[in-house]
């Protein structure tokens, strides 16, 4: 079942041609279609399904600096400030609150991880407490574990996901961009190696240049281009409670994790807990992605079902250049693992017996797009001059959205970047570099 997001009108017709064509409307190509259109660029966003309808909507809506991996850190200051802003210059909530995060752990390791990345958060201004077990179960009650210490991040909060997207896609239709739902970029037009437009199902755009923040569909579309970009996606679950008396806004342990949204339910998750399904492309990309799933092996469980024979990375979207496969996958709604869904509840309501009597409204999976050294691609393509692709998040993405979408807006056109791009660029994950894998 998709979460619910706030759906947004398209407009009518297709312009013949941009400055800049977006494609998929997630929290990157949507805060950068709007970051675009601010500085006065025609901008056309593509997507296949509806604004949001894919991770952007299926997150926990968690804004975090706290623990970020150092290259992805001046990226996430920025996202912040941008999150800051986006409210007031649009005029419309997207629930950005910088409410504070909450951490416990019953691990000794964990609790000195933390304490150990404080002075590198404090040189990008993170300011965070640790908490001793006393403070820590006063703020989060024990129940299967004794907790050895906690952690508070004051400045860092939440959005709310079914919101950002569609929010940022209206801002920018305010200020003059084209919002296209329902009409799935089929590929690329190409002359002598630079981008000329983008052939859609709705017809063909000229562009200079172009976005591909395609989410887990990336890979797929840049394949048939001959660029091959590693991508492998990880099945994540997640609930979310009807409305219901307030118990804390953000909240995190090894067995759980709560998060309050603006109509007072709750998202309900545990953390890195996941399934990786088998598919042809995790079987293209099985080298590449080994190091980094063999440390995951312990939360994860291996899958094998419906993403081998459908969706971004199955047998069909391998073996063919299908370009209608987009539009026939218009939203990617990956069953939620119930053995996940059944663990939350059980470890939540063992916590809070506020949740005993929770109603649960519904639950979904989403597929997280993962690069193999977990930091996203936000990088010019050297096959495609024009071309930009920002994906491959690693389940950083929607806080580090507004970021993602600023650095990809200013590759587009040539600006000065905000941040130095080299961590991001496509070329380290193909030319034999060794990886240096980011915390998950
Ligand atoms: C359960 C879960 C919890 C998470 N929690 C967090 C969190 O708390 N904090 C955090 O920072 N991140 C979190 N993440 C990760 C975060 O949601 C993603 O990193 C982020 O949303 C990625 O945004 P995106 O715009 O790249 O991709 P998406 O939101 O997936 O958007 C890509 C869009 O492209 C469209 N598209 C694809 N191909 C085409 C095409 N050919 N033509 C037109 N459109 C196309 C798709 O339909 C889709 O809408 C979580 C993810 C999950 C699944």
């Amino acid at each position: 079942m998709s979460p619910v997001v706030a759906r947004i009108s398209s407009d009518e017709s297709l312009p013949s041609a941009v400055d800049v064509v977006i494609v998929g409307g997630g929290i990157i190509g949507s805060a950068a279609a709007y970051l675009l259109a601010k500085r006065g660029f025609a901008v056309a966003l593509l997507e296949k399904g509806y604004v949001g309808c894919e991770q952007s909507s299926r997150n926990w809506g968690w804004v975090r600096r706290q623990n970020r991996d150092s290259r992805e850190l001046p990226l996430s200051l920025i996202s912040m400030q941008l999150w800051d802003r986006f409210a007031l210059e649009i005029g419309r909530d997207l629930g950005f609150r910088r409410c504070g995060l909450t951490f416990a752990t019953h691990l000794e390791s964990t609790l000195q991880q933390w304490e150990s990345w404080r002075p590198i958060g404090e040189e990008f201004g993170v300011r965070s407490h640790i908490l001793s077990s006393s403070q820590a179960a006063a703020l989060i009650p024990e129940s299967k574990r004794t907790w050895r210490g906690g952690l508070q991040v004051p400045d860092d909060g939440k959005a709310e996901p079914a919101l950002a997207a569609p929010v940022l896609a209206e801002g920018a239709r305010a200020l003059g961009a084209t919002i296209h739902q329902q009409c799935a970029a089929r590929g690329l037009d190409l002359a002598n190696g630079q981008v000329v437009g983008v052939h859609t199902e709705k017809g063909y755009v000229r562009a200079d240049a172009v976005l591909c923040a395609a989410g887990a569909w990336a890979s797929r579309f840049l394949r048939p281009h001959g660029i091959s970009f590693p991508q492998a996606g990880v099945r994540q679950t997640a609930l979310r409670t009807r409305p219901m008396e307030n118990i804390g806004e953000a909240i995190y342990t090894s067995d759980f994790s709560i998060t309050r949204r603006l109509d007072g339910s709750y998202t309900l998750a545990i953390s890195g807990k996941a399934t990786i399904d088998v598919t042809a492309q995790g079987i293209r990309y099985f080298r590449e992605f080994a190091p980094q799933f063999a440390r995951r092996l312990k939360n994860v469980r291996l899958g094998f079902g419906n993403s081998f024979f459908s969706g971004p990375e199955s047998l069909p979207a391998m073996l063919t250049d299908n370009d209608r496969i987009f539009e026939q996958n218009r939203v990617l709604d990956p069953a939620p693992q119930k053995w996940l869904a059944r663990q939350v509840m059980a470890n939540v309501r063992a916590a809070y017996p506020q949740f005993v009597d929770a109603v649960i409204d519904s639950m979904w999976g989403g597929l997280v797009d993962c690069t193999p050294d977990a930091v996203p691609v936000i990088s010019k393509v050297e096959q495609a001059r024009g071309l930009v692709l920002a994906a491959g998040c690693s389940g950083h993405g929607f806080g580090l959205g507004p970021g993602i979408g600023l650095l990809a807006s200013q590759l587009l056109v040539n600006d000065t970047p905000c941040v130095d791009p080299t961590p991001f660029r496509l070329s380290r994950l193909v030319d034999g570099s060794k990886l240096d894998i980011a915390a998950i």
